[in-house]
């Protein structure tokens, strides 16, 4: 298992993605996507396509087009992909119309529909069992009890366990005829992941999984160039701070590994390791972008979130020069204003919170709580100094 801090280990020419701009290195926040020459208001600099891996949370899945994201004030969407099974027909999947219906059945093809629906059949045997029990309290694993802050190395150790664990259950599967032994241990590794397991998790997890099948294999350690699905993916800046929280969801990860390895259609079993879990977890934890409802203001709703890789460049601004359009499965951005040779494209990371309307201390408190960063942007730096 190489190291979680895997960080750029593979270095590939950055992802520009338009005649505007380019990724350089910055002395204050990594990496940022900066102007070439003067880019008029108005001007699109990136149309990023669809995310690699994104999730419309459970309590929003028949709210929010699986497609497209459209959400019309917590409706539920009329149309759903159904299935059939013992207890009569069900919906997996809701969208806003017929066409985001097809869509999605289009580019998530029989294997990701066929893991969807075991997914989603997982899930919903486990919410009916836990409905009938009487405690709905989860066995703590010893990992989470009488610890203050899980360290590195203890991360790292759990990742180590659950990648050998993951290869028991793979072995397990990919006999032609498991033996008495192997199937119960494929039952008893699904319930205890179960256990553990956020839903929402395991279907970020099956996205990403679904999106590198797509991409095809990939070895790192071959001197191949990366699909540029993977070369996406790994050019993001991972972080393992996620893990070393009070609300570490660590465990949550490794049960949605192992659920997935369980249950999934075996075509996508190699697309389904820790180290790829880990990739996409440690990359989603410092670059995904929420997935709102599209009324602005106070009022909106966070319907679940994504990575949409190439858009992940753009830092944090409190007064941003772009602004992102069209919300929905591709992201555009353009510019605000005009835009001078050498200067950053920034965002607001604040989501639909509007930064000139907010005091600079409340903006600077939102930012390092979401994100962990004090923010010193132009426009906060400038306040700060008034006070
Ligand atoms: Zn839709
Ligand atoms: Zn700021």
């Amino acid at each position: 298992m190489p190291s979680l801090l895997e960080a750029n280990a593979l270095m590939l020419d950055p992802i520009t993605s338009a005649e505007f701009c380019e990724i350089r290195q910055t002395p204050w926040a990594g990496r940022g996507m900066f102007a070439k020459k003067t880019i008029p208001a108005s001007t699109v600099v990136l149309q990023s396509p669809e995310p690699i891996a994104y999730v419309i949370l459970q309590p929003y899945r028949h709210e929010a087009c699986d497609w497209c994201f459209a959400y019309d004030n917590g409706t539920r969407w009329p149309i759903s992909y159904d299935v059939e099974d013992k207890k009569g027909k069900r919906g997996v999947a809701w969208f806003s119309s017929d066409e985001c219906c097809d869509m999605w059945q289009e580019r998530m093809g029989a294997l990701g529909i066929e893991a969807w629906i075991a997914l989603d059949q997982a899930m919903t045997t486990y919410r009916r069992a836990r409905s009938k029990e009487k405690t709905t309290q989860p066995f703590l694993p010893p990992t989470t009890i009488n610890k203050s802050l899980p360290i590195e190395s203890e991360v790292e150790a759990i990742w180590s366990a659950c990648a050998d664990t993951a290869n028991v259950i793979l072995a397990a599967r990919l006999v032609d005829e498991p033996s008495k032994a192997q199937r119960r241990l494929l039952r008893e590794a699904q319930k205890l992941a179960l256990s553990f397991i956020d839903e929402d998790d395991a279907f970020l997890l099956l996205s990403g999984v679904l999106s590198l099948e797509r991409a095809g294999p990939f070895d790192q350690t071959l001197s191949e160039p990366a699909p540029p699905t993977w070369q996406a993916l790994l050019e993001l800046q991972p972080s393992v701070s996620l893990y070393l929280k009070n609300d570490s969801p660590i465990v949550r990860h490794v049960a949605a590994i192992h659920l997935l390895l369980c249950i999934l259609p075996l075509p996508l079993l190699p697309y389904c390791t820790a180290l790829n879990a880990l990739r996409l977890f440690t990359r989603d934890a410092c670059n995904s972008f929420g997935i709102r409802s599209q009324t602005h203001g106070s009022e909106s709703e966070f319907l679940g979130y994504g990575v949409w890789p190439s858009a992940s460049y753009f830092n944090h601004s409190c007064a941003p020069n772009l602004v992102k359009l069209s919300p929905g499965r591709e992201w555009v951005f353009e510019t605000s204003r005009e835009i001078l040779p050498d200067e950053e494209l920034r965002i607001s990371y604040l989501g639909d919170l509007a930064p000139h309307e907010m005091d600079v201390e409340e903006r600077r408190k939102q930012l390092k709580l979401t994100w962990g960063f004090d923010c010193d942007c132009p426009l906060c730096l400038a306040q700060l100094q008034i006070k």
